[in-house]
């Protein structure tokens, strides 16, 4: 089985099980579901890097996108509870 010495272990498409991916920056939606107050609001994260299967098309968070809407979805709670002013 061949390798190469600088990939490292390929995302698996749940759709599919394709392993090629292009490279995407795209809009995630976040629909809260915690705490019960904000449950249903939706946060939107603009310019998320994202990885899109050349196979199906699904696209998936790329590690970084994913760091990104996290520290966006935190922030995005903070201010509908009025943490920040
Ligand atoms: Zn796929």
């Amino acid at each position: 089985m061949p390798r190469t010495g600088t990939s490292r272990t390929s995302t698996i498409c749940l759709q599919c099980g394709g392993t090629t991916w292009a490279r995407r920056i795209g809009t995630h939606l976040v629909r809260l579901t915690e705490p019960a107050s904000l449950a249903g609001k939706e946060i939107h994260v603009y310019r998320v890097a994202l990885q899109e299967c050349k196979a199906c098309g699904c696209r998936i968070l790329t590690r970084a996108g994913r760091a990104k809407v996290e520290r966006c979805v935190t922030r995005g709670i903070q201010l509908f509870l009025g943490f920040l002013s």
